[in-house]
């Protein structure tokens, strides 16, 4: 896929908004969803993406609903922050398939990191749902502050 192309309203993270295939969801509001990634490349990576837009990646997206996707970045980037006590988190996108996108429906990903530990590949290896659970949750738990 390059960066111009129609946008496929079966891609998987599309499905997952209208509840089809399940996620681990973190949080919702009307505009954006945040949940965990499956295939995460650390403890704690996940995934914000509009409910609505469909902007295949950052060069045809509406500015108003990047503004709801960032927003709803930096809230759950704190979060992770207080939950999970990372050195560092990573804000990354990819747009185009040489770049490394995968899924053609923007996304944010937040990727926690700790000092000496090592990142995961791009999408390898799916994580057991129960552990996200409890990683969405902790998250989750600190929404708020
Ligand atoms: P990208 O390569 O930027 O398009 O990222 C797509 C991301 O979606 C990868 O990090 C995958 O691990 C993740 N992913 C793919 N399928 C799912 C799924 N069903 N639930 C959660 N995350 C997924």
């Amino acid at each position: 896929m390059s960066l111009d192309g129609v946008y496929d309203s079966d891609n998987i993270f599309a499905r997952i908004v209208r509840g089809e295939i399940p996620a681990v969801r973190i949080a919702e509001d009307q505009d954006t969803l945040a949940f965990m990634d499956a295939f995460p490349q650390s403890s704690g990576h996940c995934l914000v993406i509009h409910r609505t837009s469909r902007a295949r990646n950052l060069l045809d997206v509406e500015p108003e609903a990047l503004i709801a996707i960032m927003s709803t970045v930096q809230r759950v980037a704190r979060a992770v922050k207080l939950a999970l006590a990372p050195d560092g988190i990573v804000v990354t996108q990819f747009n185009g398939a040489p770049s490394g996108q995968t899924v053609f429906h923007l996304h944010v990903h937040i990727i926690p990191r700790w000092t000496g530990v090592a990142l995961g590949r791009h999408g390898e290896g799916m994580a057991d749902p129960k552990a996200l659970g409890e990683l969405a949750a902790r998250i989750a738990a600190r929404l708020n502050g």
